[in-house]
């Protein structure tokens, strides 16, 4: 089921949690709504449940209105960072709930709710787990019974609030790579709320990335990483080296875009800054203060003569046939940049 959601706002108080936002989530796919705390995202989801009335704008439902739809009639379906499953039931009985609490004329009878909850638990590989309490799983096993509560009452949409944000990064980085796969398998029209981008960019098939209460960029992982739309996308996506033309003057060419006139700021992420140990035409000098290896990368800290930070990366392999030391002079200069003018609001 598709949602469009035309003009949505929301205040609270004074504050302007939503401002008159506009997005399409399309029929089955997995959109990650990503922005610092506070820029409306889980506001804006609760307003997709239901659980939040705007207080202007329109939700279209498969191309129904919905604004006014309560939320039991909405057919979604929720996880949440602490959605408590119910203590006092087993691992079955909380998959089997929402079947157990339907409409009579809807509700499946005993066999098949076995049949359905065996299911679910197999898609959600924890089919061993039936029989415990949520007290004795682990965080990683309680939010992937979540998901299974969540679908088992065939949802038109599934929303997620951070819903691996409790959890270490080990178990948080394996949930992702199975909730994808998981939504390969289910196709269900699904939001999922994060601050942390890479977990947007490795599970979504496209991106929102929202700042205070606005849609600043929709794209796919590559379009928002590789093409931000603005400074803010640019650096809530990952690292990035600023070079102001007012002061790098003789930086002037980055890449294809030259760095006209005065206002203008080239945005580098690290690993696009190019080291070279001879001066060439349009490069920095540079000194190496701290080389640091970061798992499979080399990640060197430089400081530029006027004294600004410059962050490059470097593969293992790169750096390996390189051998950069701290204390060393080279050249820097990037092999790829945006550029922005300097007085654009971030
Ligand atoms: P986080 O990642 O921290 O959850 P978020 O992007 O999901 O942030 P929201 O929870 O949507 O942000 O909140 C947006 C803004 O609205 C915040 O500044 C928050 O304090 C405010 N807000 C949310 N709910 C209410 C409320 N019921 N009353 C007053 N202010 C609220």
């Amino acid at each position: 089921m598709s949602i469009e959601i035309q003009s949505i706002a929301k205040q609270f108080g004074s504050f302007t949690a939503l401002d008159k936002v506009n997005l399409k989530v399309e029929t089955g796919e997995l959109l990650a709504l990503l922005g610092p705390s506070g820029c409306g995202k889980t506001t804006l989801l609760r307003i997709i449940a239901g659980l939040e009335t705007p207080d202007g704008g329109q939700i279209l439902f498969h191309g129904e209105d919905a604004t006014d739809t309560h939320v039991r009639e909405r057919q979604v379906g929720f996880v949440f960072q602490h959605y408590a499953l119910f203590r006092h039931m087993t691992v079955f009985e909380n998959v089997a709930f929402g079947l157990r609490v339907r409409p009579k004329h809807t509700r499946p009878n005993n066999t098949e709710i076995k049949r359905r909850v065996h299911e679910l638990l197999n898609l959600v590989q924890l089919d061993w787990l039936a029989d415990r309490y949520p007290a004795q799983l682990s965080g990683g096993q309680r939010q992937r019974i979540a998901l299974a509560r969540a679908l088992a009452v065939e949802p038109k949409v599934l929303l997620l609030d951070e819903p691996f944000g409790a959890l270490d990064t080990k178990v948080r980085k394996e949930l992702r790579r199975w909730l994808k796969r998981l939504h390969e398998e289910v196709h269900v029209t699904s939001v999922f709320v994060t601050h942390d981008q890479e977990e947007a960019l490795e599970v979504a098939d496209r991106v929102v990335v929202m700042n205070k209460g606005r849609i600043e960029q929709v794209g796919t992982p590559e379009q928002v990483y590789d093409t931000p739309a603005t400074p803010f996308v640019y650096q809530f996506l990952g690292d990035v080296n600023l070079f102001h033309s007012r002061v790098h003057g003789g930086f002037a060419q980055v890449g294809e875009h030259p760095v006209a006139g005065d206002g203008a700021v080239a945005y580098v992420r690290p690993h696009d800054i190019e080291l070279l140990r001879e001066p060439a035409p349009q490069t920095l000098v540079a000194k190496i203060d701290h080389v640091r290896a970061i798992g499979s990368i080399v990640r060197l800290e430089l400081s530029l003569e006027n004294g600004d930070p410059v962050e490059a990366e470097l593969s293992r392999d790169a750096y390996a046939v390189q051998r950069y030391a701290s204390g060393e002079r080279v050249y820097i200069r990037p092999r790829s940049a945006r550029v922005f003018a300097e007085d654009y609001a971030i």
